[in-house]
């Protein structure tokens, strides 16, 4: 037997959960294709949105998508050259909207969101990161009173489930964040969303902390698994096998591909989104500022500010079209006037996303020693501390600190 757990990622999510192990006594090999902070954790938004408990798949997401679909570089679009592999998952995020399925998916999210921001602070202080917190909050902004009040029904959804937020005119609003174009007349500031000083860095500190304490990462890109009684055999591209007692799959975007050789079909696809980081100096950004109506963010963080956001059913293999940077950045020149948009450099990333907005947190179907963490969509890092929790507690055959049963990867 080589080591008690192998976790196959060293994404945010990976290496949480393998530090989350690694303080349960159990020793630990993480492995890679590339290494660390290699996928979407290295460029996201670097949100803790512990209030964004509402499923993307919703009503209102029916409602906005035809008009966002209209716009190729918009907010969501479907490539062509993907629209038919895309459709079978449309279909499933088309029958979660349902009021019952998202009334469920809301409460889910919410327990997660709870144990996750419980989590955090612990979690940053053992492994050395806290400095990278940052309480800074986040403004949404709209356009007109129409589009203000078309969100509060989620406020309200929001509320009951214990959220703290403020509804503020134009003038709080400068208060809150000077230069935003005057179009934005009404806004919504959220002081529980929390960010880190940088994404990539962040990681690249979760895999130095987790080295510093006796664990492994090696570089290896995994093909099969084949568990069996006593543990699981991992093989990598180039041939070679490693064998753990338990195994956590944990390949964001790709960990669809992985299941499938343990016979689980998982309705995995991505939702890739973009960005462009520009320097420091081009915006004096107070807070994370969300254009929800244009599908994008404007975060500050220690390495510049970053323009990022949209969907696109992409797939995971077509080129990336970064004239979609292009037009988020235009729009946000017209929204922040003051930016100075030179400079920038752009990114692509792979969200990993299931149907139904909920990440797949839990056992593998045909083995109990492989444990799915992955398809957290636009919340992986949000998500990271209170997932590493539940699979610390699955490996160690400790009730879950909740529920697992909504995230199971079976329930598709
Ligand atoms: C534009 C954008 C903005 C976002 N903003 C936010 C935000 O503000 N807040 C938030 O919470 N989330 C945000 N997200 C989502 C977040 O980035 C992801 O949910 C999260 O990074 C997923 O982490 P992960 O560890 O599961 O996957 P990844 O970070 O993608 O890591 C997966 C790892 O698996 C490895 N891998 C893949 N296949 C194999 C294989 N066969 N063998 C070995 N290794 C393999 C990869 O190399 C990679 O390192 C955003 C995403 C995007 C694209």
């Amino acid at each position: 037997m080589g080591v008690d757990v192998i976790i196959i990622g060293a994404g945010v999510v990976g290496l949480s959960a393998a530090i989350a192990a690694q303080a349960r006594g159990l020793s630990v090999l993480v492995l890679d294709r590339q290494g660390p902070a290699a996928g979407a954790s290295a460029g996201n938004a670097g949100a803790f949105a512990f209030s964004d408990i509402l499923p993307l798949a919703s009503p209102g997401i029916l409602r906005q998508a035809p008009k966002w679909l209209l716009d190729p570089l918009g907010p969501l679009s479907v490539p062509p050259a993907y629209a038919l592999q895309i459709a079978p998952w449309m279909y499933r995020f088309w029958r979660a909207c349902s009021p019952s399925r998202v009334s469920a998916a809301t409460a889910a999210q919410t327990a997660l969101m709870d144990l996750s921001k419980a989590e955090l602070e612990p979690f940053l202080a053992a492994t050395g990161t806290t400095s990278m917190l940052r309480k800074d909050g986040n403004l949404q902004v709209y356009e007109s009173d129409a589009e203000f009040r078309s969100s509060l029904a989620g406020w309200k959804v929001r509320e009951a489930h214990g959220i703290d937020f403020s509804h503020l005119h134009a003038e709080d609003m400068a208060a809150i964040q000077p230069g935003l174009a005057p179009r934005f007349t009404r806004g919504t500031f959220t002081p529980g969303w929390y960010s880190i000083s940088d994404p990539k860095i962040y990681t690249l500190a979760l895999a130095d902390s987790f080295r510093s304490n006796g664990g492994v990462i090696e570089t290896g890109e995994v093909t099969r698994l084949q568990p069996d009684e006593t543990g699981v055999d991992v093989t990598c591209a180039d041939g070679i096998a490693r064998r753990a007692g338990q195994v956590v799959l944990c390949a964001g975007a790709f960990s669809h591909r992985i299941a499938r050789t343990i016979g689980d079909r998982i309705p995995l696809e991505t939702e890739r989104g973009y960005n462009t980081t520009l320097p420091s100096d081009s915006f004096d950004l107070r807070t994370q500022i969300t254009f929800g109506g244009h599908g994008f963010v404007v975060t500050r963080l220690s390495s510049g500010i970053r323009v990022g956001g949209a969907v696109e059913l992409g797939g995971l293999t077509l080129p990336p079209n970064f004239r979609r940077s292009e037009a988020m950045m235009k729009k946000a020149k017209s929204f922040l006037p003051g930016l100075k948009s030179e400079g920038g450099v752009q990114w692509m990333g792979f969200r990993p996303s299931l149907p139904d907005s909920l990440p797949a947190i839990g056992r593998a179907g045909g083995t109990s020693r492989v444990i799915y963490a992955f398809g957290h969509g636009h919340l992986g890092l949000t998500q990271s501390a209170g997932t590493a929790r539940l699979v610390a507690d699955l490996l160690t055959d400790r009730p879950p600190a909740l529920n697992v049963a909504a995230f199971a990867p079976g329930r598709f």
